[in-house]
Order: C-alpha cells, then sequence, then structure tokens
C-alpha cells in the first residue's frame, strides 16, 4: 500500500512548466511604471539565478548537488494507497496520496525553501526576510537557513502568530528571528500581504539582505514538481498507468503546482485546484494584474485576484489565505487546462476527521481541502461506478493546529 523510490531516486532535474503552457505568460509590471520587469529591478529581492529561472524556458532545470544533498534529510516521500479510507466510502476508485509532511518542518514547502537559500548563499546574501501565515512558510525559511547558516527575519501574520506560537517557537529554534506584521499596526489582524510588504520594504532597505516568497512565483512551483515527478514514477511501482485526476490545495499554488505540472502534458489527466470558499480566488476572483502585497511595492502579475487589500476571514486554513494566485496556475484555469472548486471549512474538517480516522494521520487544515475533493471525487466514481485513479498531495500534517480541530471536535466550527 506504499510506494517508495530508493533513497537515490530524488529527481536531478525540475520540470519546467513555462515553455508548456498553451500560451506564453503576460510578463510581470514594474509598480509605479507598468512597465514588464527586467532583471535589475528584481536585483535588490532576489539573486540572479532565482530572476534567471522565473523566466527560463529551458523544459528542464538542473537541481545543484548541494541542494540534493539536503533534500535527502527527507526525500524522496512516500507515496501510499488510502485503501482504508477508500474501504470507508465504498468506492471502486482507488485513492493514492503523496506525503509531503515527512520533512522537517512538516509540509512540503522546505523543497523550495533550501533551493532558494541555497542560491543566495552562492550568490554571497547573508541575510534572508519572509512572510508567513500559518507558519508552515516561516519554519521552512528558518529551517533551510539554519542548513546554509544564512540569518532568517519571519514577518508572521499577527491573528496566527497568537494563535499558533508552536510555529513560532520552530523558527526561533531553526535561528530565526519571528515578529507580528503588521509591524506598524498592533490592532491590525494582519494578512499575507500585508507581511509580504513588511518583508520585501525590510530586504529593499538592507544590501545585505534578499527577500523569499514561498509560493505564487514560477521558480516556487519549479523547486515543487520534484514531488509530481517522485509521485509519476511511484504510481508506475503501483502498476498504475496514469492518474484520471491530480488535486492540490490551493493557497498560492506552489503544492499544486508540484504535484500537478508534471502531469500537464498528459492527456486525460485532469487537474484540479481546492480552496476555501472564504478566500476564493480561482471560482470568484477577476483575472488581472495585481500586486503581490497590500502596499504595492512587489511587480504586478497577471492571476486571479480578490483585490491585494481584500482581508480574508482568520479561518483555519491560514495558509490558503492570500488574495491571489500563482500566474502559471492561473493561465491553466483560465485556459481550461485546470479546473478549480471551493470547500467551507466545516465540509474539510468533515473530510479531514474521516481520513484520521480511517487511514490515521492529521492532515493539516490545508491539506484537508485537498482531501475534501479527493473523497468527492471518489464518491462521484462510486456514483458512476468507474475505477477511477485519484491522486493528491498530503501537503502537510495537522499536529500544530489541533486548537482547529479541538473547535471542530466540540461543534464550535463555523463556516466564514
Ligand atoms: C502553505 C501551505 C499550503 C498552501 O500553499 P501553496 O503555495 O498553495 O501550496 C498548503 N498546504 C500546506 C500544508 C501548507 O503549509
Amino acid at each position: 500500500m506504499r510506494f517508495d523510490l530508493p533513497s537515490d531516486g530524488i529527481p536531478t532535474a525540475w520540470f519546467n512548466a513555462l515553455p508548456r503552457l498553451p500560451e506564453p505568460l503576460q510578463p510581470p509590471l514594474h509598480p509605479a511604471t507598468r512597465e514588464p520587469v527586467g532583471p535589475d529591478d528584481l536585483a535588490p529581492l532576489f539573486p540572479m539565478a532565482l530572476i534567471e529561472q522565473e523566466v527560463s524556458t529551458a523544459p528542464w532545470v538542473d537541481v545543484p548537488g548541494e541542494v540534493l544533498d539536503i533534500l535527502r534529510l527527507w526525500r524522496p516521500t512516500p507515496l501510499v494507497r488510502a485503501e482504508r479510507l477508500e474501504r470507508e466510502l465504498g468506492t471502486p476508485a482507488r485513492i493514492y496520496f503523496k506525503d509531503e509532511s515527512v520533512s522537517p518542518a512538516g509540509s512540503h514547502k522546505p523543497n523550495t525553501a533550501v533551493a532558494q537559500a541555497f542560491y543566495n548563499k552562492a550568490e554571497g546574501t547573508a541575510r534572508l526576510t519572509t512572510e508567513t501565515g500559518a507558519g508552515q512558510w516561516g519554519a521552512s525559511l528558518a529551517f533551510a537557513a539554519a542548513q546554509y547558516g544564512l540569518e532568517c527575519k519571519v514577518y508572521m501574520v499577527r491573528t496566527s502568530y497568537e494563535s499558533k506560537p508552536y510555529r513560532r517557537v520552530l523558527m526561533e529554534t531553526w535561528g530565526a528571528e519571528c515578529v507580528p506584521s503588521p509591524v506598524d499596526d498592533p490592532d491590525s489582524p494582519g494578512s499575507l500581504g500585508l507581511a509580504i510588504s513588511d518583508a520585501v520594504a525590510d530586504a529593499a532597505g538592507r544590501d545585505d539582505t534578499h527577500y523569499s516568497l514561498g509560493s505564487v512565483l514560477n521558480h516556487v512551483l519549479l523547486h515543487q514538481t520534484v514531488i509530481g515527478l517522485e509521485a509519476r514514477e511511484q504510481l508506475a511501482l503501483a502498476g498504475e498507468e496514469r492518474p484520471d485526476v491530480v488535486i492540490g490545495s490551493c493557497g498560492g499554488g506552489s503544492n499544486l503546482g508540484g504535484i500537478a505540472l508534471p502531469f500537464l502534458e498528459d492527456e486525460g489527466v485532469r487537474l484540479l485546484a481546492v480552496e476555501p470558499t472564504s478566500c476564493a480566488t480561482l471560482t470568484t476572483g477577476r483575472f488581472d494584474y495585481d500586486y503581490g502585497d497590500t502596499a504595492g511595492l512587489t511587480p504586478l502579475l497577471p492571476m486571479y485576484t480578490l483585490g491585494h487589500d481584500f482581508m480574508p476571514p482568520s479561518i483555519h486554513a491560514g495558509g490558503l489565505r492570500y488574495h491571489g494566485d500563482s500566474p502559471i496556475v492561473s493561465a491553466l484555469v483560465r485556459s481550461g487546462r485546470m479546473e478549480a472548486v471551493a470547500a467551507p471549512q466545516t465540509k474539510v474538517f468533515e473530510a479531514a476527521v474521516l481520513f484520521a480516522r480511517t487511514q490515521g494521520k492529521v492532515p493539516a487544515p490545508e491539506t484537508a481541502h485537498a482531501i475534501r475533493a479527493a473523497v468527492d471525487e471518489a464518491l462521484a466514481a462510486k456514483e458512476a461506478g468507474e475505477e477511477r485513479v485519484i491522486l493528491f498531495n498530503y501537503s502537510g500534517h495537522g499536529f500544530l493546529d489541533l486548537a482547529a480541530y479541538d473547535a471542530y471536535n466540540r461543534g464550535e466550527l463555523v463556516d466564514e
């Protein structure tokens, strides 16, 4: 029921979606001039290697050996068939999940944190700043920064800073500094957009510092494709020709891109994004150029957006509370190659608890969005009497989200 690759089975090249999109992406625009941004505009924030990856049209990009050395601490990750869940649902579908919760930080996010820290170190950066929502990304970058001896400062959305102290403790244990955001308004609950503004302003103001983003950008999705590349091999080990549907929860789009993009060119494979109804960017947002942050410091990106000043409600899936979406994911949804659905948090937790009681693992609330959709797909297969193959990304564990489970178990969790 578990399909493992050998320890030397980590992909040695990332899958680049850019040259394989239905149409080339529209370029990011400068926030002041609204002209396409060039490498020099981005150089105060990112190392040149990442700026190049952001626009590269090479079909494959080699993973540096120094990155592989660290990914080897937990990769390749397992692919597991959720047979006990299938039996509970009485579905003829076969459900597989790729378990990214086994990383040191407990989610998929270290896959890109390690690569970003490596390229920064290689180009002489001494210090990194970033934002974090629920704390998964901040913890992942703190871990990666420690591996390369970089300083790290994390601006954490204030509601999460106050309600989820354990990820701050993780960040501090890995040697990073973590402060609540927005820094200049202690009464604001904060948002990812505001925290990005804080982190970008810090990096732009110091020569020794670069900024690091945990999702959305092309290079982040590129680094996450190790997930889908491994899963392809593992599905073959399981005797499956191809999945019928590949599912990922979608905040900024990185774990979804990571598992789904390597299946982009496979005909008949549906790709499915799952987002929270309270922050439903792909299903209710408009496609337009918008800022990545609230203050308007970042380039304008072509994406589905709820508006850069959107203040999402404080749902438990903090990692999915972002006003925008990856331009790659947005382009795929717009072209019809990828589908998107939204789920309310009570239905999401219902699926999370079903998964915990059958498969044993307690998922992150973000991950539970993908589980909700996988369960719905399995029930649709039952209805149709079809043996469909469902693959979803188990993006992280929920051991630091037990307060949310407590609320659900007491019947106190409501939909916003
Ligand atoms: C951050 C996070 C997400 C959402 O972010 P994406 O960039 O859309 O992948 C999903 N699951 C977990 C566990 C996360 O930490």
